[in-house]
């Protein structure tokens, strides 16, 4: 919707008198940006793989620097996309006073936090908090800039532990 005229005077109210918000958003919220959905992502080198299989903790057992380079390229095309007004639009609304608004998302990217937005959940996981594979951790390492998709990637070595 391109204006509120389009939007019943009865849900605008409703909105504006709300005081507490809960917002649940999915992939059509970071496709709008030009962030690829999960399947839509899969083109080229990784079309014939299903991303499915790609993200479960067996994939990377069994290839950790295939898992490594399709993260980093999927990495990439998120840092090329930027937040949208929706996005903008919820973290005006969070951040007024009289409004306890709570965002939930199924998205791995960080478009609402970009947009400035406090993010109560990724309830599929974030893209950019890593974790050491052997032990858990939480690790301070970031995806190598990838401009086009590469089959194997190394993926770094978690200094505490050799993971
Ligand atoms: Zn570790």
């Amino acid at each position: 919707m391109s204006s509120t005229e389009q939007i019943p005077t009865e849900v605008l109210e409703l909105a504006r008198s709300a005081r507490r918000v809960t917002v649940l958003t999915g992939a059509g919220m970071s496709a709008e940006s030009g962030v690829p959905t999960f399947r839509d992502a899969q083109t080229g080198l990784w079309e014939r793989f299903d991303p499915t299989e790609l993200a479960t903790p067996e994939a990377w057992e069994d290839d950790p620097a295939q898992c490594w380079a399709w993260y980093a390229w999927r990495a990439s095309l998120v840092r090329g996309a930027e937040p949208h007004p929706g996005h903008v639009a919820l973290a005006q609304w969070q951040a007024r006073p009289e409004v306890n608004l709570r965002i939930s998302t199924q998205n791995v990217d960080d478009l609402h936090e970009r947009a400035g937005a406090a993010v109560l959940a990724h309830v599929h996981g974030d893209l950019f908090a890593l974790r050491c594979a052997r032990c858990g951790t939480p690790a301070d390492v970031d995806y190598p800039p990838v401009t086009e998709p590469v089959a194997q990637l190394d993926p770094p070595v978690f200094e505490q532990c050799g993971g």
